[in-house]
């Protein structure tokens, strides 16, 4: 290594190249990062690609330009990776949505959460040709919208 440089943590890092069973949009909410991890496990590898808001900056961005940035960085998780399907993930009390509070009750929230997704959904068809899965995380699960 250089000089300047100095190990602060010993790894493990695998450096043979692997194919994605998903590129999946997650918030980088920590308290979901645990669920991540196990989604990974459980789906053999995924691309995670985490910010803040998660299916927000396909749906509603706040910035037109956080839309086109993740429909590319999808595209290069597939070009890259040969990812198989994209899976678009929301989360009850995102802060990037203004939290639980912002909603009357849990029901009006999901709700809520059940149409970003959809709308998420649709950008990504308009440019992606890969299935689309929507998944929704609270307290209790990752819940699958059919
Ligand atoms: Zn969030």
């Amino acid at each position: 290594m250089e000089k300047n440089m100095k190990c602060i943590a010993k790894t493990g890092m695998e450096m043979a190249h692997y194919a994605a069973s998903a590129t999946v949009v997650w918030c980088f909410d920590r308290r979901t990062f645990k669920e991540l991890v196990k989604f990974d496990e459980t789906n053999s590898v995924v691309d995670a690609l985490t910010h803040g808001g998660e299916a927000k900056n396909l749906a509603s961005p706040a910035k037109e330009f956080y839309k086109e940035y993740l429909l590319d960085q999808i595209e290069t998780s597939v070009r890259l990776h040969d990812s198989k399907k994209v899976v678009l993930m929301n989360h009850v009390d995102c802060g990037a949505y203004g939290g639980s509070k912002k909603f009357a009750n849990r029901d009006e929230e999901v709700r809520f959460h059940i149409d970003e997704l959809k709308k998420a959904e649709i950008a990504v068809r308009e440019r992606i040709d890969l299935p689309v899965e929507k998944v929704f995380l609270d307290e209790e699960g990752l819940w699958l919208l059919e």
